[in-house]
């Protein structure tokens, strides 16, 4: 069986000479195989007479084409495609009462169309877009499965979703109140989820005044409250700091015991501690999607880390992430790029304090603490961004920094930004292999700045840090908006990056698997969020780790095969023992 896909977001016929139309050796042999839409906006690709070469996707200068077999067997698995040449979903995981699913796979693979059709939202078509879709005959279509019985629940409306969106940042556009209206507006006992989700202060706040991470935990709140049957979370966890990440996961995983609730979430180790089974998602960006059956979390997640799905026997991924199963020695006898001495900020109702410190070269640390504790300012006036209010940053050095919110403020290509601001960099061999390529930047080179995705944006502002000529390298929250596989990617970037220049890196981040990934030592930041915060270190990884990990009460644990680390049950036997001994995350 035979897919082409044309990406729309990639196709720009004003920009090419149709080369695809050109070349196509069926077309050229009087064959309508490739031709022009009839708004000449695109192209629309004969599934039935291409012949598959591949020719059209060498030829097309923007990658916009994707051609691709895939087994015959899977045809009756299609459950939905968008049009004619367009995305194309392969089964669905279906939730069970009293269990949290969790959907695991990269960006563009069909996650949110799935839960857009297990919610009610979009009707499966099973791949007749021509045809208008009904609900009734999606319930014939899976008629005597456990499948088809859900679909009749949804059409008779005899159960209610509830749905918890990826971009609560946009929720303000859609609602200007107070929070707690409108938590009182969505059911009556909304205040046992603000107390979980420690969100009590924001109650008498607008909407219009929450910061993203207020808005996540009011969206939970609001969604859990909802009375429902199946509960979706899209990426509970962004915005978050560990602490809240794991207070959101014990919300959720309480309202699984009475209903059946869905996760998309690509922290792995808030996935690991939430879900109890897991269906990976695997297949081509953008072109189509496969549902895997339903795994145990550890298995699912350790065969997504090695790529590999042994019961389908696929290979998604050619390379296999392995993490260290004990902390990196330290390296402290490295030159220091940037000493500083106490440094102290003050603002009207908030304080920093930091401890005299230095960033060694040729090595990354990870800035690891609560939210609204100062780590961006601290990150900021490293970055000559802000002054400190005393205390003295010794520093005759360049900075090139990643903000933590990024807009996309260029009007032109991704290319174009790139001549402009880095072109020296996009010329160098060592810099195309080492960040260009794992990164996948050259497939986005043709796209407006103004059209990517987030996950797309963050890659480029990524890559444009790290293409300036710098000493130090501050990037804050690299890991937002990308899936699970591109955090680990770019984890690794980094991390050679600053091992190959010698040059200094300071990661701000949340994800504990990408901190644990790209770090080689560890800073501090504790304190009382919004009111005063102070930072510690540079410490060694596991002093470091340690020191977070105790602040926050957490422990992890290491898996065997993989060696991640994995959040240990509260008050369980490993926990406990863990605390008794203070090895709260690598053991000796
Ligand atoms: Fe034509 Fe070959 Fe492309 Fe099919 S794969 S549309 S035959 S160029």
């Amino acid at each position: 069986m035979r897919i082409a896909v044309v990406l729309e977001e990639r196709c720009q016929p004003d920009r090419c000479s149709y080369e695809c139309i050109n070349y196509c050796p069926k077309v050229r042999t009087g064959h309508e195989t490739i031709v022009k839409t009839e708004d000449g906006n695109g192209i629309k690709i004969n599934e039935e007479i291409c012949a598959g070469c591949g020719i059209c996707v060498d030829k097309c200068p923007f990658d916009a084409i994707k051609i691709i077999n895939l087994p015959e067997e899977l045809d009756t698995d299609l459950i939905h495609q968008f049009g004619e040449n367009t995305f194309r979903l392969y089964r669905l995981p279906l939730p069970e009462k009293g269990l949290v699913t969790g959907l695991l796979g990269a960006n563009a693979i069909g996650k949110t169309t799935a839960v857009r059709i297990l919610s009610g939202e979009i009707v499966p078509n099973f791949g007749r877009y021509e045809e208008d879709a009904s609900w009734k005959k999606a319930v014939e279509e899976y008629s005597g499965t456990a499948l088809g019985d859900y679909f009749k629940d949804i059409s008779k409306k005899s159960i209610v979703t509830a749905l918890k969106p990826q971009y609560v940042d946009k929720i303000p556009a859609h609602y200007s109140g107070m929070v707690e209206d409108l938590l009182a507006g969505v059911g009556d006992d909304y205040e046992r989820w603000v107390e979980m989700l420690d969100i009590e202060d924001t109650l008498r706040s607008k909407v219009t005044n929450l910061s993203g991470g207020e808005l996540q935990r009011v969206a939970i709140a609001a969604t859990t409250t909802k009375d429902a049957d199946v509960y979706f979370y899209d990426e509970p966890s962004s915005y978050l700091d560990i602490k809240q990440r794991l207070k959101a996961a014990e919300v959720i995983r309480k309202k699984s015991e009475e209903n059946r609730v869905v996760v998309i979430e690509h922290d792995l180790a808030v996935l690991d501690f939430l879900a109890d089974n897991v269906h990976v998602l695997y297949g081509s960006k953008g072109a189509y999607g496969i549902v895997s059956h339903p795994k145990g979390v550890r298995k699912a997640i350790n065969s997504y880390l090695h790529g590999f799905l042994e019961e389908e026997n696929v290979r998604f991924r050619e390379t296999e992430i392995t993490f260290e199963k004990r902390a990196p020695k330290s390296q402290w006898h490295s030159k220091p790029i940037v000493e500083y001495n106490r440094l102290i900020k003050e603002w009207d109702d908030f304080v920093l304090e930091t401890e005299k410190g230095e960033i060694p070269e040729g090595e990354v640390v990870g800035i690891v603490g609560p939210n609204a504790t100062g780590k961006t300012t601290f990150v900021k006036m490293l970055a000559d961004v802000i002054q400190p209010t005393e205390g003295e940053i010794k520093k005759e050095i360049d900075v090139s920094y990643k903000p933590q919110y990024i807009k996309p403020s260029f009007d032109g290509r991704v290319i174009d930004l790139y001549r402009t601001e880095i072109n020296r960099s996009i010329n160098n061999g060592f810099f195309q292999s080492n960040v260009l390529t794992p990164l996948n930047i050259q497939d986005l080179y043709e796209r407006d700045v103004a059209n990517l995705s987030g996950g797309e944006l963050q890659r480029v502002v990524i890559t444009l840090c790290l293409g300036r000529e710098a000493d130090l390298y501050l990037i804050d929250e690299p890991s937002a908006y990308l899936d699970a596989g591109r955090r680990m990617t770019t984890a690794k970037v980094i991390r050679r990056f600053m091992e190959k220049t010698n040059k200094g890196g300071m990661i701000v981040d949340h994800d504990v698997y990408f901190i644990d990934y790209v770090s080689d030592l560890i800073m501090n930041f504790s304190g009382v969020p919004s009111k005063k915060g102070k930072g510690e270190g540079p410490y060694d990884m596991r002093s470091g780790m340690n020191n977070f990990l105790k602040d926050v009460n957490i422990t992890f644990r290491r898996d065997e095969e993989t060696h991640r680390p994995r959040v240990n049950k509260l008050e369980s036997r490993l926990d406990k023992k863990q605390k008794s001994r203070g090895e709260y995350y690598y053991l000796k």
